[in-house]
């Protein structure tokens, strides 16, 4: 697997003492973020990453019936997440049959076509014929975790917003898959991106809260994501999102991204009606794009 070069920049600024934070508190509002790249254990160790399924499952949701499938991988314990929509997707990793399973234990773990239902005891009661050679590459969205945003709906990001109208677009045009990955507060873990948020009440932004905590603008990678697609047999597909870090790392990888949809938030669609509380995620938003590198349009009455 072909990797990016390895950013070689460190970033020193602590908090240990009142003169590093003088000090830090100056120097990164200046920094622009350079393309993200992997954490050298990853690049230099020779361990050949693999994922495996463990288990999928049917969801119903608001926004249509998908399918749930748990990954395994031998890089971080994590279990990393597609949410899979149509039928022609399946895992070659959970389909291939292990030593002595029986047709209940391949039921159980999700190794089934088709629907269960009740009193059934084989796993390929349906016969599902797949088309997706002749179907255009699917919509995919490589979602990272955000616990505040989805869960708790905060107002400080789009997390959420992004991740339901990831699955919305996905139902609606048939098939399509969320990838989601548990790397939560860009990389940096729960702990430290609430550090981050209340660095940005003291007024940093986003991206110098992260440099203040001694951590990289965006930590995230995209090889797992990249391997799973593979396991679900897709190696083309459209990709929504506003980040091109990650449509080049999945690229490096050797997944095609033929088109690129963005994810525009809805007020900025709507034009920022007066009443909205989001603020707070409009100056995020804005320095992920001044910053980051995002591809997005500010609105017009968000710039200066
Ligand atoms: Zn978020």
């Amino acid at each position: 697997m072909k990797r990016s070069t390895v950013l070689k920049k460190s970033y020193t600024n602590g908090l240990t003492t009142n003169h590093n934070i003088r000090f830090s508190l100056k120097a990164p509002e200046t920094i622009i973020t350079p393309p993200t790249t992997p954490p050298s254990y990853f690049t230099n160790n020779k361990i050949q990453l693999n994922v495996e399924c463990l288990v999928r499952a049917r969801i119903p949701t608001n926004t249509g019936e998908f399918f749930l499938h748990v990954y395994k991988n031998n890089k971080d314990g994590k279990e990393h997440l597609a949410v899979v929509y149509g039928d022609d997707f399946r895992s070659k990793s959970l389909d291939s049959s292990r030593p002595g399973e029986n047709e209940m234990d391949r039921i159980v773990r999700g190794a089934y076509t088709g629907l269960l239902k009740p009193g059934q005891t084989r796993s390929n009661e349906s016969n599902i014929s797949i088309v997706s050679n002749q179907l255009p590459p699917p919509l995919v969205r490589i979602h990272s975790e955000c616990f505040t945003g989805e869960t708790l709906k905060s107002a400080r990001c789009d997390c959420g917003e992004q991740l339901e109208e990831a699955m919305r677009l996905i139902q609606s045009e048939g098939r399509g898959v969320v990838i989601y990955l548990r790397q939560e507060g860009r990389g940096i873990g729960l702990a430290d991106k609430l550090r981050a948020y209340n660095l940005q009440d003291l007024g940093h932004d986003t991206v110098t809260a992260n440099i203040l905590l001694n951590h990289p603008p965006d930590l995230r990678t995209y090889d797992i994501a990249s391997l799973i697609l593979a396991d679900l047999g897709l190696t083309s597909i459209r990709l929504l999102t506003n980040n091109p870090d990650k449509i080049e790392q999945i690229e490096n990888d050797g997944v095609k991204v033929i088109e690129r949809i963005p994810m525009v938030p809805q007020a900025w669609k709507d034009k920022l009606d007066s009443n909205r509380i989001g603020h707070e995620m409009d100056q995020y938003l804005k320095v992920k794009v001044e910053r980051m590198r995002h591809l997005l349009n500010i609105p017009e009455s968000l710039l200066p």
